[in-house]
């Protein structure tokens, strides 16, 4: 017997790729690697056996668009134009946001990620070396970015720069490796051209991602259009900025020659379209990206403009927005939602040989989801079905990231939930007393 082994034995493995489909296999894991999968693996090789019998077995999902330590303001502003959302609230709040403040929203977040079946997640916000702590913590993936917002003032654009290199420098690698960072230009409208070439430039230089949020409001485009004559990803693509290693969060108002620009460019979209439904921002022309084989991922953005962080839900509001805003109920369909959640989004944060799939040598990113229950009988014949239209997060009964089993049973191993529960109540307490003061 192996020291650091787990075999995951009657596994009914879901694959994007459909691999191993229909039949009940072995996994072992060997560290923090898948190295088998068969059905003659000897139970006494592992140290630890999991029974998958009554449960699908998949890759961990990969949301590729929140801010996790928004968890902290769930609730509290609904209903709401995005303008009014970010200036009158959203804003105001994070005036008096600190380390310790994003640090408890982090692990109030990671619970819930970890609870619903998400095993990496892509960050963009403030004290991100206080979320890499909890990301540390949790034992879930991360790929970590400074929200970078320079409104054209050359002091300010300086010290973003300090920010999110100083992230790289403190934290890319990692907790094992299970952290990344990338450069996180808040978007075209909040970041000048000097930042947005700069950036380019440095990510170009040390092999850094990029992660922005671009066309998510028609005033975005309206005010883009009247400031540069120009649509967002017309204007990014003439500075320069746009390659493979940029994750663009919404892509909501898209016209026909910026879709032809972000296939040119191999861009990677992000699509969130709770969000984008609770805010009125629109509908995302994801079907028609997808015919244009761009690759497209899902993201939840934050907590409080969606307001969980469940991916299940979010692929199935995402294949359902698309049948009814197309009329075609043959759109988007179970198997394509199910490659959003899992493969599509490692593709979009480079880590697509690593995660994102079942498969000998890759991570062992790892699911299980319980059939044991009524919204899951009976079984479908179509098992992404099964998982996309009738599952949702609290189905999930097992997670495993980076070989390290984080829930098993639906009972949390790494956290405790209920000191994070209580410190999250008491600190968006003290935020809602520190706004009415000033
Ligand atoms: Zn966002």
């Amino acid at each position: 017997m192996k020291d650091n082994t787990i075999l995951i034995k009657n596994a009914l493995i879901l694959n994007p790729n459909n691999d191993f489909k229909d039949k009940r296999q072995s996994i072992l894991i060997e560290d923090n690697i898948i190295s088998q999968i068969s059905d003659e693996i000897d139970e006494g090789s592992a140290e630890k056996v999991i029974d998958a019998s009554g449960k699908i077995l998949l890759p961990g999902f990969v949301n590729t668009h929140t801010h996790l330590s928004m968890a902290l303001f769930r609730g509290l502003a609904d209903d709401l134009s995005l303008d009014s959302w970010l200036n009158d609230h959203i804003w105001p709040m994070e005036a008096n946001l600190n380390g310790d403040y994003c640090y408890i929203g982090a692990l109030l977040g990671a619970v819930e990620l970890i609870k619903s079946g998400t095993t990496t997640f892509s960050d963009m916000y403030f004290y991100m070396e206080d979320v890499a702590r909890a990301v540390d913590e949790s034992g879930i993936r991360a790929v970590l970015s400074y929200g970078m917002i320079d409104f054209g003032d050359a002091e300010k654009r300086e010290n973003e720069f300090k920010e999110n290199l100083s992230l790289f420098e403190n934290c890319n690698g990692m907790a094992n490796g299970r952290i990344k960072v990338f450069f996180g230009p808040h978007s075209p409208y909040t970041a000048s051209e000097e930042l947005l070439i700069r950036v380019r430039e440095l990510a170009d230089k040390y092999n850094m991602g990029i992660h922005i949020h671009v066309s998510e409001t028609q005033k975005e485009i309206n005010d883009s259009l009247e400031e540069k004559g120009l649509r967002p990803f017309e204007y990014l693509d003439k500075i320069g900025f746009l390659g493979p290693d940029v994750v663009a969060a919404h892509c909501v108002w898209l016209s026909d020659s910026e879709i032809e620009i972000i296939k040119k460019n191999n861009v990677k979209v992000s699509h969130n379209p709770c969000s984008n439904m609770k805010l009125a921002s629109g509908i995302s022309p994801v079907s028609k990206l997808i015919e244009n084989d761009i690759c497209v991922s899902i993201g939840t953005d934050g907590a409080s403009s969606n307001n969980n962080l469940d991916l299940i839900e979010e692929l199935k509001t995402a294949s359902l927005l698309q049948k009814v805003s197309t009329l075609d109920p043959k759109v988007l369909t179970s198997d394509e939602a199910l490659a959003m959640g899992t493969i599509k989004g490692a593709e979009a944060l480079g880590l697509e040989n690593e995660i994102g799939s079942i498969e000998v040598g890759k991570k062992a990113d790892i699911i299980l989801i319980d059939t044991d229950s009524a919204n899951m009988v009976p079984d479908s014949s179509n098992l992404s079905s099964n998982i996309i239209y009738s599952a949702n997060g609290s189905n999930v009964d097992t997670t495993i990231c980076d070989g390290k089993i984080l829930m098993e049973n639906k009972k949390l191993l790494v956290l405790d939930e209920q000191e994070i529960y209580s410190k999250a109540k008491k600190a968006i307490i003290e935020l809602k007393e520190l706004r009415e003061a000033i």
